[in-house]
């Protein structure tokens, strides 16, 4: 088994000429000690709660869809 963790990242969305900071959230996956960094997710989720559950579904599917970052 591993361990979800929510990561926050910070992002720049470019609006006219000027980049705008925002913050995202992405999922990672640890493993039981916390130690080794099994899987991240490559997407940009807008809530926390929403990159847990991208996290809790890579654990239910773990040979599915791999990613690394
Ligand atoms: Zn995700």
């Amino acid at each position: 088994m591993a361990r979800v963790r929510v990561m926050a990242v910070k992002l720049a969305t470019v609006q006219g000429a000027w980049p705008v900071p925002r913050l995202g959230y992405r999922a990672q996956l640890y493993s039981d000690d916390g130690h080794e960094l099994l899987w991240t997710c490559g997407h940009e989720h807008t809530t926390p709660v929403e990159a847990h559950s991208c996290g809790v579904e890579q654990l239910g599917n773990p040979s599915e869809d791999q990613q690394t970052a």
